[in-house]
């Protein structure tokens, strides 16, 4: 009786292996297939997140302190200066003179991080931008206070936060990066590798 089973259960393993050879192959392709498309689409949370609230989609771009254009601040240390991967905008006051000036979003967008991160970071704000179908993400750090919060939208030129010098361990500055890569770590704010930074200053002139 058990051999029985088993020659006919082999002899149908048999036929199916040979029967859908070619079919199973195609079936396996398009399932992987269909599995990054839709699994793996980084973008897809904001791509959703923007379609639902298009007025935060962003059309210009403008400095991150001193309206307009930033009158009154000087970049101390220029995006790739000292393998710096952002700008450090400093009042013309110098020293703490612009502790506690505001800092303004430099475009519509969605808040994707505001809180404190430890080492030299202190307090950080990351905003995420869809502009003309591509992401972007502007990071502003030091900050002393935080007036926005993970999950906010904001519109280009409100108030997200104030300058900072992180408990005294800087003169107070803002250090503002702005990234084509959104999926980056916080990082650095120094390396040799730029991939993924963009120089903030020369993309709000452009923008
Ligand atoms: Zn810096």
């Amino acid at each position: 009786m058990n051999n029985f089973f088993c020659i006919i259960i082999l002899l149908f393993s048999f036929s199916c292996k040979n029967e859908q050879a070619t079919p199973l192959a195609n079936i396996t392709e398009t399932a992987s297939t269909k599995q990054t498309a839709s699994v793996q689409d980084p973008y897809q949370e904001y791509d959703l997140l923007f379609k639902e609230n298009p007025q935060y989609i962003s059309f210009d771009f403008d400095y991150p302190i001193g309206k307009p254009d930033g009158k009154g601040y000087y970049n101390a240390q220029k995006f790739l200066e000292n393998n710096h991967l952002g700008d450090d905008w400093n009042g013309v006051g110098g020293g703490n003179t612009d502790l506690g000036d505001p800092i303004y979003a430099i475009a519509n967008g969605y808040v994707s991080f505001s809180d404190t991160i430890g080492g030299g970071w202190g307090n950080v704000i990351r905003i995420i931008h869809r502009f003309k179908d591509k992401y972007y993400e502007s990071i502003y750090a030091h900050c002393d206070s935080l007036l926005i919060e993970k999950g906010d939208f904001v519109k280009k030129g409100v108030q997200i936060g104030t300058i900072g010098n992180v408990g005294g361990i800087y003169w107070a500055h803002l250090h503002f990066e702005v990234r084509d890569n959104i999926f980056m770590e916080i990082g650095n704010g120094y390396s040799i590798d730029s991939k993924g930074y963009i120089d903030p200053t020369e993309f709000i002139n452009k923008n």
